[in-house]
């Protein structure tokens, strides 16, 4: 259930993608959320502007609680992103035991947005969290902000 707290955080996700497009970088913006509701760390693609395909926010945000929480701590977190994670990324969540994942818009969502814009497939499959993860509550999508993320992502690609 996703709640008014949740779309908070999911909103400012989403300005974090557009800080992410006004640079030159993908649409995606994430938040890590300690189980009292604070926001701990955030991030935005950097892809293009570091030319490391590994930086997207949510991989960023599974080492950073690595490195700053307790895994108790890490269990009762919330990860908040304006898209869906890859495999890549859930997987590091999972690694890291981080808990409960919200998205605004799903990767069978970006896929669909991708194939509208005629842009050719990824490198790696998009595979829903479920797939890759054992266990972690997840929510998503959220219908009015996955709009919002599909406007970015044309926006990035010149469809505005
Ligand atoms: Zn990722």
């Amino acid at each position: 259930m996703i709640t008014e707290a949740d779309l908070r955080h999911l909103r400012r996700c989403v300005e974090l993608a557009t800080e992410a497009v006004d640079a030159g970088d993908e649409a995606f913006g994430s938040l890590l959320v300690d189980e009292a509701g604070a926001v701990l760390h955030e991030d935005r693609n950097r892809i293009h502007t570091t030319g490391d395909g590994t930086r997207h926010p949510e991989f960023t945000l599974a080492r950073w609680s690595a490195e700053n929480m307790a895994p108790e701590a890490r269990a009762r977190a919330t990860v908040y992103t304006s898209g869906e994670h890859c495999p890549m990324c859930a997987a590091a969540h999972g690694w890291v035991g981080l808990g409960r994942i919200v998205y605004a818009s799903s990767s069978q969502q970006l896929g669909e947005w991708r194939a509208e814009m005629g842009i050719d497939g990824s490198p790696v499959r998009r595979i829903a969290i479920e797939e890759i993860l054992t266990s972690a509550a997840i929510d998503g999508p959220v219908p009015e902000l996955a709009a919002e993320v599909r406007l970015l992502h044309r926006r990035r690609h010149g469809r505005a």
